[in-house]
């Protein structure tokens, strides 16, 4: 399925065929090309998806699948089994199931939403839903996890902000992944959604010639924390059919990872993760600064490879 928000769309350069916005939702005739590893359930979903629409995985959050709409397609997409039906899915999230799982559960105390993108979902829809949330007093802490900032910022309405406004334990996780996506209308829709008191991160995807260099992803960091949103995961591309072109290599993203270390705000530096296949999770993936530990010393190696030891077991 292809679709792309004319906002979006304006932002591809017309002439430049290696556009990082034109890569992420134009298809590619490299799309055809499908490894054995790659898994239409890539991070092993479906086992945990305790009634449709909700996959509880952790034993203390729930990820609650609200729709299969999305303002735009990523050619990339963990969820490209089941959004827009282009594969026939036919995803039915029942609310009431899923919020009388959330309920009878009290080991739940956080609450994701995603998708497909909630933010379309009308802002009656939306309100239902956070109500619900709030309702059940195990439920912490709620995220709203949303690229339309990036796809229709114009979504960012006031009345939308006023009904989100009222949950005093709401988040939002965007996903921008290039500097160029940084617009003014973005920033004023962070600025909004920080104004009414909802915390910001941004979660990438590290992408083979988008984002897949420390000068790109510095520049993308810098610029999302001027738009006050804290840079959370940096997700190495998952095993989704005919996405081998925009994956790039582990070692490459911990390398851009230690660049990022030391020489910039430790406030921009994400956490570069693999959402392991087969229902693994989220495993963190760091470079390798704790070079021994023998006799109670650990041997560290600092931002300008100098080592340091610290005694301790
Ligand atoms: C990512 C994810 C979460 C949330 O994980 P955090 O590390 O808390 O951001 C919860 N459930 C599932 C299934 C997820 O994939």
């Amino acid at each position: 399925m292809v679709s792309v928000t004319p906002h979006f769309f304006n932002l591809i350069d017309p002439v430049d065929f290696n556009c990082p916005i034109r890569k992420q939702v134009i298809p590619s005739k490299s799309e055809g090309v499908i490894q054995a590893w790659e898994d239409t359930d890539p991070v092993g979903e479906e086992s945990s998806m305790v009634t449709p629409g909700l996959v509880h995985r952790y034993p203390d959050r729930v990820l609650f699948l609200v729709t299969d709409r999305c303002g735009s397609y990523c050619r990339y997409c963990t969820r490209s089994r089941l959004v827009s039906n282009a594969q026939g899915y036919g995803f039915h999230p029942n609310f009431e199931n899923c919020l009388a799982y959330i309920k009878s559960n009290t080991s739940i105390r956080d609450v994701l939403l995603s998708g497909g993108d909630p933010l379309l979902l009308s802002d009656e829809k939306i309100s239902y839903l956070l109500s619900e949330l709030a309702s059940i007093s195990h439920v912490e802490f709620v995220r709203i996890g949303s690229r339309l900032p990036v796809f229709l910022p114009q979504r960012i309405t006031s009345s939308l902000l006023n009904s989100l406004k009222s949950h005093s334990n709401l988040w939002m996780s965007i996903h921008v992944n290039h500097p160029k996506e940084c617009t003014n209308e973005l920033k004023d829709a962070c600025h909004k959604l920080a104004s009414s008191g909802i915390p910001l991160g941004n979660q990438s995807v590290l992408l083979k010639g988008i984002n897949d260099d420390a000068k790109t992803m510095k520049s993308l960091i810098h610029r999302l924390l001027m738009m006050k949103v804290k840079p959370y995961y940096l997700y190495q591309c998952d095993l989704v059919p005919g996405s081998s072109h925009l994956r790039t290599s582990v070692t490459k993203g911990i390398e851009i990872i230690r660049e990022l270390r030391g020489s910039t705000t430790g406030y921009a530096i994400p956490q570069f993760v693999i959402d392991a296949p087969g229902g693994g999770g989220k495993i963190p993936i760091n470079p390798n600064y704790v070079k021994k530990s023998t006799n109670g010393l650990w041997v560290l190696e600092n931002f300008e490879g100098k080592t340091f030891e610290y005694p301790s077991d």
